[in-house]
């Protein structure tokens, strides 16, 4: 996708602050951190939302999910963390390519805030 922002950061196009990469996921540091630890985990692969994760691209989600704990781990969210990713308009997603929010450093309220 030419004209996808993650995409562009994905391949170095757009220079982000890393947190981890390998030749299939990202993760980077949010501009715009909702928590002390606000990392986002993206495939290299261009996917749109959590509603296009299919039986031929799932293997990527299994790993990122690896990813996390690791980070988690790392950063030492031991007291726990939130991954959340937005789908769609109703979840207020901006960007269109597959991303997962690992939060951290903080409590949460549920199911917002
Ligand atoms: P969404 O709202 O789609 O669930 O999450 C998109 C996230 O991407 C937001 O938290 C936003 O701050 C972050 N974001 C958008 N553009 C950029 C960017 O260019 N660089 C980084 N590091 N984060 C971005
Ligand atoms: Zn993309």
């Amino acid at each position: 996708m030419d004209d996808c922002i993650f995409c562009k950061i994905a391949k170095g196009e757009i220079p982000s602050n890393k947190a981890y990469e390998d030749d299939k996921v990202l993760a980077f540091y949010d501009l715009e951190p909702q928590a002390p630890v606000h990392i986002l985990i993206i495939p290299k692969e261009h996917i749109v939302s959590a509603a296009e994760i299919t039986e031929e691209n799932s293997r990527v989600v299994a790993h990122i999910f690896e990813v996390a704990a690791k980070l988690a781990k790392e950063k030492k969210l031991d007291g726990g963390f939130r991954i959340v990713s937005n789908a769609g308009e109703d979840a207020g997603q901006s960007v269109k390519h597959l991303h997962f929010h690992l939060l951290g450093g903080r409590t949460f309220g549920w199911p917002a805030g």
